[in-house]
């Protein structure tokens, strides 16, 4: 059966193109007789709070949506996407990096042959491995290319390939190769910060039984290494539509960093739902 997914971060409040992009996931379970799905993403507790998805599901609500329930929320399943980070560490998939953030982008800017070979800086030497392990030093586990493609085998490493129904940011359309190479060595887990994003996002896709996802553009480069995950772990791939990105009167991207005028501001200044949804199309 048809399913999709709403999958909102809550680190702010919704903006339109929030709307924009929960309307067409919603709309495109109802015309398909299909599931929606509403999941809230915060596994980063530095960044989420309660109050913001509270805001969430008035907002959403406020627009005329519906959903199943009970909502998933990603906090409450950290030992699911731990479970995973250990298969694949088990199978030898993931190594530990003990490079900061800066370390990596200082590495980009020197390397000769761009960033491909900094966004894959490989295992350390085992007995600095040994030294930072025993300092303390926190570390990132990070989802080796190499291994990836041992294990799966070269003939399923050169399938590996998704389904575009809407477009990417190039227009990119149809049955895609998936390339895991353009985003290196991704981070999968952090010491003290558990699972990361990609891997809960497979993980609950799986779970779910989402058939399609839709999400905006932005999110388009994600779906090479989240196709790997996917064969890695045995999950089947979706169908993925990736959609435009909503821009304001100025040209420029809604985003939640620019302060984007929020749905809940829209609210307080009369707007209602129904203008808001024929502006978006809806
Ligand atoms: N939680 C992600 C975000 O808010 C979206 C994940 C997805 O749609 O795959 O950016």
């Amino acid at each position: 059966m048809f399913a999709t997914r709403f999958a909102p971060s809550p680190t702010g409040r919704l903006h339109k193109g929030h709307a924009f992009s929960a309307l067409t996931a919603w709309r495109a379970a109802r015309d398909a007789g299909g599931r929606f799905i509403l999941r809230i993403e915060d596994i980063d507790p530095t960044r989420c709070r309660p109050e913001f998805e509270a805001g969430i599901l008035e907002d959403l609500r406020w627009l005329g949506l519906d959903w199943e329930t009970p909502v998933r929320r990603q906090s409450e399943h950290l030992t699911d996407y731990a479970t995973v980070v250990d298969v694949l560490n088990r199978r030898g998939l993931l190594y530990r990096c003990f490079r900061t953030r800066k370390d990596i982008l200082d590495a980009i800017g020197d390397a000769p042959h761009g960033a491909a070979e900094a966004l894959r800086p490989g295992p350390h030497p085992a007995d600095e491995e040994a030294t930072l392990l025993a300092e303390g030093r926190p570390f990132a586990w990070r989802l080796s290319l190499d291994r990836a493609r041992e294990v799966l085998g070269g003939r399923a490493w050169g399938a590996l390939a998704f389904v575009e129904e809407g477009r990417g940011p190039g227009g990119e359309r149809g049955l895609i190769r998936a390339r895991p190479e353009t985003a290196g060595d991704v981070v999968v887990a952090r010491k003290d910060a558990g699972a990361a994003y990609h891997v809960a996002v497979t993980h609950d896709d799986d779970l779910q039984r989402v058939t399609h996802v839709i999400r905006g553009e932005d999110l388009f480069e994600a779906t090479h290494i989240q196709v790997l995950l996917q064969a890695l772990m045995g999950w089947p791939t979706p169908v993925y539509r990736h959609h435009r990105l909503l821009t304001g009167d100025d040209g420029r991207r809604f985003a939640k960093r620019d302060n984007s005028v929020t749905l809940a501001q829209l609210r307080a200044e009369g707007a209602s739902p129904e203008t808001l949804r024929a502006g978006l199309g809806f």
